[in-house]
């Protein structure tokens, strides 16, 4: 297999790598939380993001695979790739509005019409819109079809009541993607629409969920009568299912655990174990060994569901695969960073005295709700179990 990119291709890395480098500065690139929810969701660090954000947007370089008619590049797959590869590099920090950008757009660009496009995706790409997902309730998570929120026709609108949980972003959010049950006398996947609803209508009430890390990341939302006009609906009234999983297909795609790997090693140099330096152990080195191993080997799931895309083929199982193996590595990660802290693994996120400013024990905490957002690790695996190997349903 030739991993060889063209010259194009290279020219364009290097043209992207020449921006990051003129126009993020070296103190700027210290991001102790590269991975999805390891973000201080609040105030300065998310003034930081957003910032960073509307940078790379004045620049031209946010949401690159998208039509140029919205603010993106066109770019190729491959590009994306690049794009990836070189953000990871710089260790930029987090852009926002990623279920914006990360997972409306695409559902929009395929089953919205084009005034919906042209009214959202634009500010989106610009974070002039925040976006949050209004997927789980709390009764409906893995079991998403069994959701009870209602919207009832009334004239050129929707009104919708209920409750959704877990709400990433939604104390900034602008708009959110919602689904909701339109018909309940229909069997429970065939009467499920998806509406945009605007996070300031009056009825819409945000209240924050505060996680073990401390931060307020996530969000209870409740609407009592809000009003969402009738074209805010995407694709049809009850088949709002489909148009879902469009989004969740785009929710698991993948991560490069490599620069965590390289972190955790440089830790063990830092840090006693025994009398000597960990990194001096050789069933450290054989740990973090192990650890470079399954990065490398989800990498490489990654370029194969990568191929795939190039040859025209919707996301495959791959995601599923990704999902699992980066959250459950992560936290295999996390838990050895605490064995080689060992006391000071107790101390919080830059509290004084804490290594490495406390970022493991932050991430640590962290990294349980990675393995149960945008699905659980059990989830994945009945994916993995039905779809990949052909199991019969559990
Ligand atoms: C960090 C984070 C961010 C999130 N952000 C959002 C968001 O922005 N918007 C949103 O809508 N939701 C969000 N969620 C919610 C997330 O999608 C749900 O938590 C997840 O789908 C699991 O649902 P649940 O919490 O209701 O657990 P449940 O579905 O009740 O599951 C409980 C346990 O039972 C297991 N289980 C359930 N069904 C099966 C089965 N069939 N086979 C085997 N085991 C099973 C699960 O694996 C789990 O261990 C977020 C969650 C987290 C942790």
């Amino acid at each position: 297999m030739d991993f060889r990119f063209s010259e194009e291709d290279e020219k364009f890395r290097s043209e992207f790598r020449q921006w990051l480098d003129a126009n993020l500065a070296g103190e700027q690139r210290k991001n102790p939380f590269a991975l999805e929810f390891f973000a201080n969701e609040e105030g300065e660090e998310w003034e930081k993001r957003l910032a960073w954000h509307k940078k790379m947007h004045a620049a031209g370089w946010i949401a690159i695979q998208y039509p140029r008619q919205y603010g993106g590049r066109g770019a190729s797959i491959t590009r994306q790739y690049l794009y990836d590869e070189e953000l990871n590099r710089a260790g930029a920090p987090q852009l926002v509005n990623s279920q914006g950008i990360g997972l409306v757009g695409p559902t929009l660009m395929h089953w919205g019409t084009e005034e919906q496009c042209r009214r959202y995706l634009p500010k989106m790409l610009a974070a002039d819109e925040i976006w949050c997902q209004g997927y789980s309730e709390p009764g409906a998570g893995s079991d998403l079809a069994s959701l009870q929120t209602r919207a009832v026709e009334e004239g050129d609108y929707f009104v919708v009541n209920g409750q959704k949980v877990w709400t990433s972003d939604a104390h900034h959010a602008d708009m959110c993607f919602l689904l909701v049950r339109t018909d309940a006398t229909a069997p429970k996947h065939k009467g499920i629409s998806y509406l945009l609803v605007d996070m300031h209508s009056p009825g819409v009430n945000v209240r924050p969920l505060v996680q073990m890390t401390g931060d307020r990341g996530f969000n209870e939302v409740f609407f009592e009568d809000v009003r969402v006009p009738k074209k805010n609906l995407v694709g049809e009234k009850n088949n709002g299912w489909l148009v879902a999983l469009t989004s969740l297909m785009y929710e698991r795609r993948a991560r490069e655990m490599m620069p965590i790997v390289h972190e955790l090693a440089a830790l063990a140099r830092l840090v006693a174990r025994n009398g000597s330096n960990a990194w001096d152990d050789s069933r450290v080195r054989q740990i973090v060994a192990q650890f470079a191993c399954d990065a490398r080997a989800i990498r490489l799931v990654g370029l194969r569901q990568f191929t795939r895309q190039l040859k025209g083929l919707p996301p495959g199982p791959e995601s599923s695969i990704q999902k699992l193996a980066y959250s459950e590595l992560n936290l295999r990660i996390q838990k050895f960073a605490m064995e080689l802290l060992g006391s000071y693994g107790q101390l919080a996120y830059q509290a004084p005295f804490a290594i490495d400013d406390g970022k493991w024990s932050y991430r640590m905490l962290a990294a349980r709700g990675m393995i149960i957002g945008a699905g659980t690790s059990e989830i994945q695996r009945n994916v993995i179990g039905e779809r990949v190997l052909g199991l019969p349903k559990g």
